[in-house]
Formats: C-alpha cells, structure tokens, sequence
C-alpha cells in the first residue's frame, strides 16, 4: 500500500495537494481537521467536546485522535493506500499510527513536507478568513497554531528523519509546481 503524510505548518497548503494526490494514486484521503469540522457542523457529542479548543487553535487531545482514526482507517474500500493531511500532530498521535498501521500490516512509506515561508503562511491564512469564515483564522488564533506547530509538531520531523521516511519539497509556487514536485517524490518511491 501506499500510505503518505504531508506534512507542514498550518497554511502551507496541506489540505490542497492532499486532495489532488489522493485522486491522482488513489488513495483515501484522511484530514483530521476536516473531520472535527464536519462534527462541530452536525452538533455531534465529539464535536461539541472540541469545538471550544479548536476556536482557540489548540490540539485536540490525543485519546481523541485514536477514536476517529480506527475509523478512519476502516474507510479504505478499493484505494490503494491512504494520504494524511494534518495528523499526526504530536509524538503521540504518530506512535499510534505506527501501532494501528502495523496491526493491519501496514507502514507508513513517506512523509512529503512543504516547505513554506512563514510571512507567506500568516498571509495566506488571514486570506482564506474572508473568505471561508473559519472561526480559528484570526490573526491570534494563526499566531498560536504556529507556536503549537513549532512546540508540538515540528519536532515529528526528527522522529521520521529516524526512519529514513521524511522528504521536503518546496511548497511556495502555483499549485501546479507544487502538485509536481509531491507527485515526483511518490514516483521515485514507486521505482
Ligand atoms: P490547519 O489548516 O491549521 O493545518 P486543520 O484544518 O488541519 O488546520 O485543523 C484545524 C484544527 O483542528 C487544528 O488547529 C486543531 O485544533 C484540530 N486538529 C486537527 N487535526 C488534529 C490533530 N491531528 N491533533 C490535534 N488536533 C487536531
């Protein structure tokens, strides 16, 4: 199977290459932060819970994580493997994954980073606010969900550098450019 992470700070554009890398390798396509969205809109019993940390740009807590991933996970149905966008967030959540994964005999094969500037990042948030409304694009709730990427998730960096798994790309230029040099990267796996 081939099961990828991207990878990158808030803003970096993440949830945009996800969706056409899933459609191009087929393959599932796992937003975590999509997901609590979609609890907070239907008034679920787990998104009302996180819906007061999401507002202020903190993580979820980690037991959480585990519940929707299971069930995630079990969404695979005929694609190939999956892609992770915006998890694992924490140390923690990427030990777990390992563990679920390697219960189904599974591995992850690469983390791909995109490498962003923050100044463009805070930019393209403030941005994505008008338009979409998102309650946690203010200019102090992206202020902490950079720190808690810096604090929190960044150091997974070092964690798949270990592994020999993680890869960077540069994630400033069109979309296009971009979806390129990811897609690239997972052929040269595929080799
Ligand atoms: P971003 O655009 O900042 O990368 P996401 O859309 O991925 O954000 O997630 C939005 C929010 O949902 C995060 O700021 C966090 O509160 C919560 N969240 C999403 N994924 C996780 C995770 N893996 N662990 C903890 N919290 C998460």
């Amino acid at each position: 199977m081939l099961n990828l992470i991207l990878f990158g700070p808030p803003g970096s554009g993440k949830g945009t290459q996800s969706l056409k890398i899933a459609e191009k390798f087929n393959l599932a396509h796992i937003s975590t932060g999509d997901i609590f969205r979609s609890e907070i809109k239907n008034k679920t019993e787990l998104g009302i819970k996180v819906q007061s940390i999401i507002e202020k740009g903190d993580l979820v807590p980690d037991p959480l994580l585990i519940e929707i991933l299971e069930n995630a996970l079990n969404q695979l149905k005929g694609k190939s493997g999956y892609i992770f966008d915006g998890f694992p967030r924490t140390h923690q959540q990427a030990k777990d994954l390992d563990i679920m994964l390697e219960k189904r005999n599974d591995s992850i094969s690469l983390v791909i980073a995109l490498d962003v500037d923050q100044n463009e990042v805070v930019k393209r948030l403030l941005n994505r606010a008008q338009l979409e409304g998102r309650k946690d694009d203010t200019e102090e709730v992206i202020l902490n969900r950079m720190e808690v990427y810096q604090n929190q998730t960044a150091p997974l960096i070092s964690y798949y550098k270990k592994q020999g798994k993680f890869v960077q790309v540069n994630g400033m230029g069109s979309i296009e450019e971009i979806f390129k040099s990811i897609s690239d990267q997972i052929q040269q796996l595929q080799h």
